[in-house]
């Protein structure tokens, strides 16, 4: 057994950063005394190598397996680069990447019937079972141990998938083969928070939850990651597909007529409404007269369809997994209808001239599964850029671990000269003042702070709502008069295609004018994108991001008031509003030397000042209500 190891042997670069050391060994310590951390760091501090090398030498020493939680590839894939740096003759450390099914599966009948993940899923298991994916016959008849020799160093999942195509394995159960031997694994929060998954995981690593650091990356995502695991949706789409499933399969009756049942009830009620909308119903009412329509026990025959299965050969049981996913989910309501931490309602999305309805149980309490988690890992580190440290040990309870928690908050390696943060006074996109008088007001705000950048200005809005009326009302003439390109984001945008316009924007910040992008706050430019240098120079946000008052927030800020002691307007509403615009006033400071103007085109940001990050925070100055008192505060700040 390795003893007597400190970050130093791990630390991979000649220098640290202002504070760096002084984190590390705080971490460090922490860590050894299984207590969880939160560390708020602004980007562009290294926070990635500081949590790997605080925690690489109590792994080591007490051989715990690391698990570090990434949102995103380019997350995951620093984190690997980072392994790659400490990797050394003395630390022969084997760390892999994963991704899911989708994303490292080889096959292209499955890829091509663009399938939902859980029809991915069975999909798969079926044709494995009937022996019909070749890469996974292939993996399963010719691995070799060479095979694994190749994966006894740092390997991001691109180079799994790269190497698998070569050899025709499937990499998604490739990876799970060499699990038992990486001792760091980096996947995304799934693999931690679904607790199924998880126990999947820990066999896989041959450990227990005990013996695991977990580090997670961008942890203000956490109380969205937590409640969506343990929500469900049925789609009026899936139960067509178990319907088709019944027609080729033996079950008694009563199970066509309880598929056709919620069919034609979702169909009616998605005829009845023309928009977007989600509808809060009584889960307890509606189970009752389901009962009484079909005159069945739902329960009791769910149980029995159970029991059917076991009597089923597995070609049968396959064919019909979707009835079985489906029991699944009514057996999940039937337990949890009378919880007051969920939310049930009917889910109408109008898209593209497409309806689609569902019905949703939405968990409303993220510590269902946060604090199992925190509880019993040896240490579990939370990284962030922006979360207030109050805020997230209230919503998943970091701080309830019986070994302790300890909070570190680094300075800001940000030097003032290079933030310029204004709060702009007279305009508002609160509802009731959303007139043409206050848009024309805000575009000749806005275009002051277009005048003055030398390059790449960004307008994050509050909703695409305003984004039109913005448009509707002349931003577009008055971005052409200043000779800026314009890239506008739209909601139903694809990937691919956001990811062009994305590329077109930062380029045009290499030429003479540079360009205006205009997108919403919480959305995925605003969010997880980072813009350094001329990339962005200013940042607009317009309007406080507020969600819709929708019944589900709504059943929210209920929820959370009886949870947190009367806190649910703050914690399920105005913070997570400030969280959107915090993430998006971010952008355009990256790097510790990037210049950038963050302007806050809201006077009602004045009254939430206390909500805004920390780094941004100091520097704000409000700027009153005259002509050109942005022009004034911005002209020269470039120069
Ligand atoms: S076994 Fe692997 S390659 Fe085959 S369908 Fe499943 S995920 Fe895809």
């Amino acid at each position: 057994m390795v003893t007597n190891l400190s970050y130093m042997d791990f630390f991979p670069y000649h220098s640290f950063r202002p504070e760096q050391q002084e984190i590390i060994r705080e971490i460090e310590l922490s860590v050894r005394l299984k207590k969880n951390i939160l560390l708020v760091s602004p980007s562009g501090a290294g926070k990635t190598v500081t949590a790997l090398s605080a925690i690489l030498p109590q792994a080591y020493e007490s051989e715990l397996k690391i698990i570090y939680l990434c949102r995103t590839h380019t997350q995951s894939d620093r984190v690997i680069n980072e392994l790659k740096k400490i990797y050394s003759s003395k630390f022969k450390i084997i760390g892999l990447s994963l991704r899911g099914r989708s994303e490292m599966c080889l096959n292209f009948s499955l890829l091509n019937s663009k399938l939902t993940p859980m029809d991915a899923m069975l999909t798969c298991s079926d044709l494995r079972i009937n022996e019909s994916c070749k890469y996974f016959n292939k993996l399963h008849n010719s691995r070799t141990p060479e095979d694994f020799s190749h994966f006894t160093s740092p390997r991001d999942a691109q180079e799994l998938i790269e190497y698998c195509k070569e050899k025709e394995y499937c990499p998604y159960y490739f990876c799970k083969y060499i699990l038992n031997k990486a001792q760091i694994i980096v996947c995304n929060f799934q693999w931690m928070f679904n607790p199924s998954i998880r126990f999947q995981i820990l066999n896989l690593l041959a450990t227990c939850l005990e013996d695991c650091i977990v580090v997670i990356d961008e942890c203000h995502n956490v109380v969205d990651m937590a409640t969506k695991v343990r929500s469900h949706k049925l789609t009026l789409s899936f139960l067509e597909s178990c319907l088709q499933d019944l027609e080729k399969n033996i079950l008694p009756s009563q199970y066509s007529r309880f598929v056709h049942y919620l069919i034609d009830l979702l169909k009616n009620k998605c005829n009845r409404h023309a928009t977007s909308i989600s509808i809060k119903l009584d889960p307890f009412n509606f189970l009752t007269n389901m009962s009484q329509c079909l005159e069945m026990n739902i329960a009791t025959e769910l149980d029995r369809l159970d029991i059917y299965f076991q009597k089923f050969p597995i070609k049968t049981r396959i064919e019909l997994n979707r009835m079985r996913i489906l029991a699944r989910f009514w057996q999940n309501w039937i337990e949890k209808c009378k919880s007051e931490r969920y939310f049930f309602c009917y889910h109408i999305i109008q898209k593209n001239n497409e309806k689609t309805i569902s019905l949703d149980v939405v968990a409303l309490e993220p510590r269902e599964v946060t604090i199992p988690l925190f509880r019993h890992t040896h240490a579990c580190i939370n990284l962030t850029g922006t979360v207030n440290p109050y805020i997230y040990k209230t919503l998943t309870g970091l701080d309830r671990k019986y070994s302790g928690y300890k909070e570190i908050i680094a300075n800001s390696p940000f030097q003032s000269k290079n933030i310029k943060a204004l709060i702009i006074e007279g305009v508002s996109t609160k509802l009731k003042k959303r007139t043409p008088i206050m848009y024309n007001k805000m575009i000749q705000k806005i275009e002051e702070v277009i005048e003055c950048t030398p390059a790449n200005v960004a307008i994050f809005c509050a909703s695409y709502e305003i984004l039109r009326d913005l448009i509707l009302n002349g931003l577009e003439e008055i971005i052409k008069k200043h000779g800026k390109k314009l890239c506008i984001e739209e909601p139903e945008m694809s990937g691919s295609k956001n990811a062009v316009l994305i590329q077109n924007y930062k380029n045009y910040g290499k030429s003479r004018n540079g360009a205006v992008l205009l997108g919403v706050c919480g959305g995925r430019n605003s969010e997880g994108e980072d813009y350094p240098g001329n990339d962005m120079n200013s940042v607009i946000i317009a309007g406080i991001p507020y969600h819709l008052l929708t019944p589900q927030a709504d059943a929210r800020i209920n929820y959370y008031n009886k949870a947190f002691f009367d806190q649910g307007w703050l914690l399920g509403y105005l913070y997570p509003a400030m969280q959107r615009a915090n993430q998006a006033a971010g952008r355009p400071i990256r790097k510790v030397k990037d210049k950038g103007a963050i302007i806050f085109l809201d006077s009602r940001f004045k009254s939430k000042k206390k909500w805004i990050s920390d780094w941004i925070r100091k520097e704000i100055e409000i700027v009153p209500d005259e002509i050109n008192g942005i022009t004034k505060r911005l002209k020269g700040f470039w120069l």
